[in-house]
């Protein structure tokens, strides 16, 4: 018998080309994940496309700093999603290419041969879909307007690579802000309470923006202490924080951060330590020391100023 077999028929595979497009879906808040492609980090965050830097931009990675090609970004979900959504177009026009090659010949007469060639299709190729995780601090840079999504708190827009510490900073004052604001309407004990409360929380929201800031630089400065902070500052950056304010600003502040330390930790009576550091003329050992809706509201602008010196002088762009 003469037979000759006719080519391999491609029709399917040519039109793949040599590339498979896969798009890639964003989860149900818009967010896309992406992976930090340093192997000792490896930090994973989400971004929402095109709400930051138009047009072509590295990404950074909020973690390590670490900035590259958006390209080396993808997380291993995405990538084994991606490998799988091509094997399965390469099977399926693989497998209707020698689909459309079948072919039966009939015996003829008595004794013919019969030749046949059925193609019968494995399993399709799964696909490995996969789900972003869910993070716990969304940020919308207020530099950039990227939105996005980290671990934790702070860290380096993936979009224009500012630090969001000074924006967290802001963010918690205008929480305390509101306390102060709150205060007004309630009856006195409660007041009182809120005014507390409020200063605690732009005294810790600034130690965690200095710590952050300085971490950020791979350096441990506390900022509860202020005198100390400012002199730690001074011997590891060169820069002096505190030089925007008056004396009198410096002493007031540094004043009510120690009013901070008797709340905290001495249920607000007046000690010999407070005394000692506080500058505090009016305080008695052993009273209740007094923290006044204004001057927590006066601390407030000055910690915008510190927060703004420090920033620029360690994470601020370069001159
Ligand atoms: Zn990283
Ligand atoms: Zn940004």
């Amino acid at each position: 018998m003469n037979y000759a077999m006719s080519g391999f028929n491609t029709r399917n595979l040519d039109r793949l080309g040599n590339q498979v497009r896969v798009s890639m879906k964003v989860d149900e808040d818009g967010y896309f994940g992406r992976e930090c492609p340093v192997q000792e980090c490896l930090g994973y965050f989400k971004v929402t496309a095109g709400t930051g830097i138009q047009g072509p931009a590295p990404c950074h990675c909020p973690y390590c700093g670490h900035s590259g090609d958006n390209n080396t970004f993808w997380t291993q979900e995405q990538l084994e999603y991606a490998k799988s959504v091509g094997l399965r177009q390469f099977t399926d026009a693989l497998q209707s290419d020698l689909k459309s090659m079948e072919f039966e010949h009939r015996p003829r007469g008595g004794f013919g041969i019969g030749i046949s060639m059925k193609f019968k299709p494995g399993a399709p190729v799964p696909i490995r879909h996969y789900k972003e995780k869910a993070l716990e601090t969304e940020v919308v840079c207020d530099h950039c307007t990227l939105r996005y999504a980290i671990y934790g708190v702070f860290g380096w827009c993936p979009d224009c690579g500012v630090h969001n510490s000074l924006q967290i900073l802001g963010k918690n004052l205008e929480l305390a802000r509101k306390q102060l604001v709150l205060a007004e309407s309630v009856e006195k004990e409660l007041a009182s309470h809120l005014v507390g409360d409020a200063l605690e929380n732009v005294v810790s929201a600034f130690d965690g923006f200095g710590r952050e800031a300085c971490a950020a630089k791979g350096i441990d400065i506390q900022f509860q202490n202020l005198a100390g902070a400012r002199r730690r500052v001074q011997d590891s950056f060169q820069a002096d924080f505190g030089d925007a304010l008056t004396p009198d600003e410096w002493s007031s502040v540094c004043r009510v951060f120690q009013k901070r330390h008797l709340l905290a930790h001495k249920m607000g009576v007046v000690d010999e330590d407070y005394l000692k550091k506080a500058n505090d003329p009016g305080a008695v050992i052993g009273r209740k020391v007094d923290v006044s809706s204004q001057e927590v509201t006066a601390v407030i602008v000055i910690i915008e100023t510190l927060g703004k010196r420090l920033f620029d002088a360690i994470l601020g762009p370069k001159p």
